[in-house]
């Protein structure tokens, strides 16, 4: 099998090197690719490219470039079908959930074109006699953009997008375990014509080829999105160079079940919302915090609906939930089930891992609920980032919302109950990102998105997170 090229100014080129890394199919096990561990002579190549694009690009007319983001995001419809196999593949997601993540990464470089459009300046009016004050706004330079596993696109596009409406240039390093996906992106927009070393691709590690881009002295900003650890060694390296950087990092995020909450809405939102894409994704539920009142009848509909969410591979249509990416990620989930059960947790549903035919070669765990969950149990306290979630019996909304906050993460927390009032105070008083009150649906690009406490630094999407990619400068004119 041949290693895959990397993609450096426009084009595919082979690694300096010829260490390799096997990239697998999540449901099965098999080797699917090969990928290069890039070399520091390579980051060095991509990131020059980057650097001479960046020259040019930064100074394309707003519209110039708006147009060719546009043609970008045409191009991965038209080619969505070699990103949605990837996706299944590397991922294991099922192809819906692979089909609605191709057309976010669409979507995503079109509301930038557009909101590339309405960068503005200021010019504060101090009626001085002999001076003007501008305020421009500027690229901030070169961006690394660093990417977990479980969204590959999508979390890409946010930087991406933003990157490039505000003038900047990128190179991107995707997970180790799910690089291809990307590979292809850069070919397909190099051949909608966005110039060559606006979008560079390297493969490799984190600690090697992730860290030797932080370090590197061409880059102006970090994009990064992945664990609460790794965000915090990414930030500490980057400010030795003094570089801007944005995390989005881990959650764990609570959800709130009031008294009053009507459980026909809030028991299938927060199954979806607790197991979607196995469980791997930042802003899922991992803690539930329920009214004594409706406890007993909420767990009861939980448990009917986990048992309806059908687990399989991508190659059966009817899978709402893949397998789980590596058995890293595997093998925190059991931890979390096995020291809550030890803890006096009670198994509600799930908790072992498939077997059979469909299953053996990957790591499939079942949508998991652990109910008489306390905070003496990882799964209240850690990020799980599976298909495991810890259910709290409590007796009021005012205790839900101090263990809710009781956390080092802020990234989003959820509230169920009829009485608005109610809500909209306690959606105050949690320290996290975003909120979302009696029903959950997906979170829009107009909208920022991002963490308090440890679960980042800055936001993306919206026009604040275009905002991160760009300088302010003042000028002073003597007239
Ligand atoms: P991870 O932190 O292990 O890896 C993420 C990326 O960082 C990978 O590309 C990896 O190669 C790279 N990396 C690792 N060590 C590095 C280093 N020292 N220097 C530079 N790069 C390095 O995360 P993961 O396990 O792939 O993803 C899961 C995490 O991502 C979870 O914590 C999840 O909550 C978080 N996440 C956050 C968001 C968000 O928007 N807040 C979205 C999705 C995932």
């Amino acid at each position: 099998m041949d290693t895959l090229n990397l993609f450096i100014h426009g084009r595919a080129v082979p690694s300096t090197d010829s260490a390799a890394i096997p990239v697998l199919n999540k449901a099965t096990g098999e080797t699917i690719a090969l990928v290069a561990e890039s070399t520091p002579d390579d980051v060095s190549a991509a990131l020059e490219s980057a650097q001479t694009a960046f020259g040019e690009w930064r100074q394309k007319p707003a519209h110039d470039r708006a147009k060719l983001m546009r043609r970008a995001a045409e191009a991965i419809r038209v080619e969505a079908e070699s990103l949605v196999h990837l996706l299944t593949l590397e991922v294991g997601k099922p192809r819906a959930g692979a089909q609605r993540e191709v057309e976010a990464a669409a979507t995503l470089l079109e509301f930038f074109a557009e909101e590339g459009l309405r960068i503005r300046g200021e010019i504060p009016q101090l009626n001085l006699a002999d001076e003007r004050i501008f305020i421009v706004k500027e690229p901030v330079g070169v961006v690394v953009a660093i990417v977990p596993s479980n969204y590959p696109l999508i979390l890409l596009s946010w930087k991406l997008g933003a990157a490039l409406a505000a003038g900047c240039t990128v190179v991107a390093k995707p997970s180790e375990d799910t690089p291809l996906a990307t590979l292809r992106l850069a070919e397909i927009l190099a051949e909608a014509v966005l110039p060559p070393g606006t979008f560079n691709v390297l493969t490799g590690y984190g600690h090697t080829v992730g860290r030797a881009l932080v370090e590197h002295p061409i880059p102006r900003k970090v994009a990064f999105t992945g664990g609460v650890e790794t965000g915090k060694k990414i930030a500490a390296l980057a400010t030795q160079t003094n570089k801007r950087v944005t995390l989005e990092l881990g959650g764990q995020c609570p959800a709130l079940i009031g008294a009053e909450a009507d459980l026909d809405v809030a028991a299938p939102a927060l199954l979806k919302h607790s197991f979607d894409n196995a469980g791997q994704y930042c802003y899922r539920i991992n803690r539930m915090y329920a009214q004594a009142e409706i406890y007993d009848e909420f767990l009861a509909r939980l448990k009917a609906g986990a048992e309806k969410l059908k687990v399989g591979p991508a190659s059966d249509p009817t899978s709402f939930m893949g397998p789980l990416v590596n058995g890293r990620l595997f093998d925190k989930s059991m931890s979390h089930i096995q020291d809550a059960l030890e803890r006096g947790a009670k198994l509600v549903s799930g908790g072992q891992r498939l077997s059979g035919p469909d299953y053996a070669g990957g790591y499939f765990l079942p949508p998991t609920i652990l109910a008489e969950a306390d905070h003496s149990m990882r799964v209240m306290t850690e990020e799980t980032f599976g298909p495991v979630v810890g259910v709290m019996k409590v007796a009021s909304l005012e205790e839900a919302i101090s263990h809710a906050n009781n956390s080092r993460y802020g990234l989003a927390a959820y509230i169920f109950t009829k009485d608005v009032a109610q809500a909209l105070r306690a959606a105050e008083r949690i320290e996290v990102g975003s909120v979302w009150i009696n029903n959950i649906h997906r979170s829009y690009n107009e909208a920022p998105f991002g963490g308090f406490k440890e679960s980042g630094l800055g936001r993306e999407k919206s026009h604040y997170g275009l905002d991160e990619y760009l300088e302010l400068k003042t000028i002073y004119l003597s007239l």
